[in-house]
């Protein structure tokens, strides 16, 4: 529906500068776009600089308002700009190496420069138009920044809702010595949350010290209370007790999956320039690939278990595209050098390696028959989709709560081992079991049937609902 001409929303978008917290928060820009919404989108130069480098015909001058990552939506007529801001490190600061200095700095520091860029956009905002805040949630300034210039403040969280429900009751966890866990145990009191084991806990619970992520998600947490509405990346039908118990406390509204919405736009968001694999998987039958990838962020514990996975390929004889990041072991330039000697060519027909990809339209080739993943909670949501069932081999923060939902609640995938030393017979086993019985695929369909549902108007979706639900709210707030 078109904005009336006196006053018309105007979005500004800041995502965590990371590929996982990127990609669903530009498929909500996107989506917000087509429906009158005036959008700003905000990069860090850092991340416009990698995307530049992925990307032949983006510039790497940082306000270049001609080449970004909207220019083709912009064609299409969708009022969506683009600016960038610094993060306070020079562009050659290693972030991944030295990830701890650089989230002080985005925890307490990077605030001075969203607060510049505020300052400056609500100076040079012309009369009818209204700007409000949509930030990730990891974004611990968000509520501060938006009420110092008066705006609506809303919050984006990119896990599922179980996650939400596990850090915004952290205090509960504590009281009833469960945090950190002192042994295996199972948790029956988390309200919305069905009994889990203290095994299927985010990670950095099972730390007695308290790390870099109990302090994000700490200020996080503080910081949510304050947000004027929450949007979750989840789905009601998925987790019907979560969803509702969250409603229940907060301004929340399950909107995903929002991979879906940005279908019908051309765009890029990888931060690594994408290989192409369509060709290689049109030569492949049905189902026949098994898709591996461990995202963007987490990295293998050794040499070992990239070995052990390349053996297990081997052994199970199966199709299969594997992304092997650059740094996906910490300190490897490329790390295909440490695959073991002669698999590239012992493989060569059957397997693909790639630094990168468009994971999403990997997924969705008919010939992609499963998904050995980290579960990081946009390739599980990518992958459930597309109706694509799954190895889990989490690494890290909410991988292991995915991996719940995903194996014990979901029943669409299978659990690769326990912890994170894994065996070839292990890994072969496991890909043969996914990838021959047909159980998994057809839950995947049906899993895949109620996401694509739950953005339906017409099939009654909790997700639609919801989605107009928030848009209905935020035009009352905005015009109030
Ligand atoms: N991705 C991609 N190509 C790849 C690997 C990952 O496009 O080769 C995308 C993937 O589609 C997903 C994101 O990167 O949208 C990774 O997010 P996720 O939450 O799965 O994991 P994270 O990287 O945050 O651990």
């Amino acid at each position: 529906m078109a904005e009336t001409p006196e006053i018309r929303p105007h979005a500004i978008m800041i995502p965590a500068p990371y590929q996982g917290h990127i990609n669903p928060l530009v498929d909500l820009a996107l989506n917000l776009a087509s429906r009158g919404f005036t959008i700003t989108f905000v990069n860090t130069k850092f991340i416009h600089h990698l995307l530049s480098k992925s990307h032949k015909n983006l510039s790497d001058n940082n306000n270049d308002t001609d080449t970004d990552m909207f220019s083709e939506a912009r064609k299409s007529g969708l009022d969506i700009r683009y600016t960038t801001i610094s993060d306070g490190f020079p562009l050659d600061f290693d972030r991944d190496t030295n990830v701890f200095e650089f989230w002080e700095y985005l925890l307490d520091g990077f605030i001075v420069h969203v607060d510049e860029l505020m300052e400056n956009m609500v100076k040079s905002s012309c009369q009818h138009m209204k700007p409000f805040l949509i930030a990730d949630t990891f974004c611990t300034w968000h509520a501060k920044i938006a009420n110092k210039y008066n705006m609506v403040d809303v919050s984006f969280w990119t896990e599922p809702a179980l996650m939400f429900a596990l850090d915004y009751h952290l205090d509960l966890l504590r009281k009833n010595g469960h945090y950190p866990p002192p042994k295996e145990d199972t948790i029956t009191y988390v309200p919305g949350v069905d009994p889990i084991s203290t095994k299927d806990l985010m990670t950095f619970l099972h730390e007695s010290d308290i790390t870099m992520e109990h302090k994000v998600v700490f200020r996080a947490m503080e910081e949510i209370e304050h947000a004027d509405f929450i949007l979750l990346n989840t789905v009601e039908e998925l987790e019907p007790k979560t969803v509702p118990a969250l409603t229940q406390i907060l301004p929340t509204y399950a909107i995903g999956p929002v991979n879906l919405y940005t279908r019908n736009f051309k765009i890029s968001k990888s931060l690594t320039q994408e290989t192409e694999c369509t060709e290689w998987l049109r030569s492949k039958p049905p189902s026949s690939v098994l898709y591996v990838s461990f995202g963007s962020f987490a990295h293998l514990k050794g040499n070992q278990v990239m070995e052990e996975i390349a053996h297990g390929l081997l052994l199970a004889d199966v199709n299969f595209i594997w992304v092997v990041r650059k740094n996906i072991i910490i300190g490897s330039d490329d790390a295909t050098d440490l695959l073991p000697g002669g698999f590239e060519e012992k493989v060569k027909g059957k397997g693909l390696i790639v630094p990168w990809c468009d994971q999403d339209s990997v997924l969705s080739d008919p010939g992609i028959g499963g998904f050995l993943t980290h579960c990081g909670w946009n390739s599980v949501m990518e992958s459930m989709c597309h109706g694509v069932p799954m190895i889990c081999f989490p690494l890290l923060h909410d991988q292991p709560t995915n991996r719940k939902l995903v194996v014990d609640d979901w029943k669409i995938g299978i659990n690769l081992c326990d912890g994170e030393s894994v065996t070839r017979d292990e890994v072969a086993g496991k890909i043969k079991r996914l990838m021959c019985t047909g159980g998994f695929r057809d839950e995947s369909k049906k899993v895949r049937d109620v996401l694509w549902d739950s953005l339906d108007a017409a099939a009654g979706g909790s997700s639609d609902r919801d989605l107009a639900r928030f848009l209905e709210d935020l035009r009352a707030k905005i015009h109030a």
